[in-house]
């Protein structure tokens, strides 16, 4: 919500600038061309402390802006009274074009309305009023109850009415916008939650697997500090399934996955490899560390007891486990998950329920 409205103020407060340097400039050519040489001198002088003034702000606000990086911008009532003031004041010096120049008030009160968008409609109109009914007294009394004057009046409070009614609209319509917004980034995260994790297990699917792995290699190429990886495979799964049934051998997979989960750390990436075989990447850990997590899931999957529907089930599962550093400078390429995969089986023909390490440190090209 602050943003939106932040970003709409910034705009307004340099449109709002940028208009009051041009009624200068507008006021520099009309006073040149149309005044009478008695009253220039007068608005030669005004205009200039009314560029001075202007100077002033303009400093300040490219300050903030730019040398300070302050895009919170609040428009400042007490200015905006001296702006109004100066505004009269020039509207009573240019005795000759006052007509004309008249108009400046409806271009203040709609400017002023949008700037302060939850201060009452009729603030800047009956501050007009009385600066107009000021300027009327100065200049003709009579005036003030002409069907003009009253008119006039009338229509700075319709004026600001109208605007207040169309602002207080868009401010309804920015909160919705941003209560809209929000409710995407929510349902996004979520959405992105979803389809990073596996639907049965709760763990990261194989995609993320993957992309998690690049992070990882990249990371290490950074810090030029070893990985590992593991991957482990249910021992004899099909005969769980053929022997209990799909949704039990479901319930294991899913029981198996909170013992990983329960036994890595916070850094690592436990995923769901593939039907009953799972993922661990440890960033930033040795050979000896990932191995002795691994060896406590294995270990705590031996010694669980599986207990679904009233029959008890005993589980093991083998792993292999292979540690990387990335070297740019390698000239062999190496699969790594393959590399990995192969110590599984390593492990399944050496009689499963058992971990294989890889014996060495393997150099991995940068991805
Ligand atoms: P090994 O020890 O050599 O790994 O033998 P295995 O029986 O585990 O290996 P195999 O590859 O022959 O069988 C894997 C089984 O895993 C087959 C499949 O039914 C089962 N499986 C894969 N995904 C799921 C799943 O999501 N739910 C269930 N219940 N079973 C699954
Ligand atoms: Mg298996
Ligand atoms: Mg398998």
């Amino acid at each position: 919500m602050l943003d939106i409205k932040n970003s709409r103020m910034k705009i307004l407060e340099e449109l709002y600038l940028g208009i009051q340097l041009i009624i200068l400039l507008f006021g520099i050519l009309t006073s040149h061309i149309f005044t009478t040489s008695d009253s220039y001198f007068h608005i030669k002088a005004f205009l200039l402390i009314y560029g001075l003034y202007l100077l002033v702000l303009l400093i300040y606000f490219i300050r903030k802006t730019y040398f300070q990086n302050v895009y919170t911008f609040h428009p400042n009532l007490y200015l905006s009274f001296i702006d109004g003031i100066f505004l009269t004041i020039f509207l009573y010096l240019s005795n000759d074009i006052f007509h004309p120049v008249f108009h400046l008030f409806y271009i203040y009160i709609t400017l002023q309305t949008i700037r302060f968008d939850h201060k009452s409609s009729s603030l800047f109109s009956s501050f007009i009023t009385i600066c107009y009914t000021i300027v009327t007294i100065m200049r003709h009394p009579k005036d003030i109850i002409s069907l003009e004057f009253i008119m006039n009046v009338f229509s700075f409070y319709l004026l600001s009415y109208i605007l207040s009614s169309v602002m207080k609209e868009i401010y309804r319509l920015e909160t919705q916008i941003y209560f809209m917004l929000e409710e995407i980034k929510k349902k996004n995260a979520v959405l992105k939650e979803i389809s990073s994790k596996d639907y049965l297990t709760n763990m990261y699917n194989h995609k993320s697997f993957y992309k998690y792995l690049k992070d990882v290699i990249e990371a290490s190429e950074k810090k030029n500090t070893p990985f590992c990886l593991t991957i482990m495979d249910i021992d004899n799964f099909k005969k769980v399934n053929d022997t209990y049934g799909h949704l039990v051998g479901d319930a294991i997979l899913k029981e198996i996955s909170s013992i990983i989960h329960d036994h890595i750390r916070k850094t690592d990436i436990g995923a769901r490899y593939g039907g009953e075989e799972f993922a661990i990447i440890f960033p930033n850990a040795s050979i000896e560390e990932a191995k002795k997590i691994c060896e406590r899931i294995r270990k705590a999957i031996e010694n669980h007891t599986f207990d679904v529907n009233n029959q008890k089930i005993k589980i093991t599962i083998s792993g292999g486990i292979g540690s990387a550093i990335i070297k740019p400078s390698s000239s062999n390429q190496h699969n790594f998950v393959a590399f990995v995969d192969n110590l599984l089986y390593e492990a399944k023909r050496l009689g499963k329920n058992q971990l294989q390490c890889s014996k060495e440190i393997i150099y991995l090209d940068s991805y």
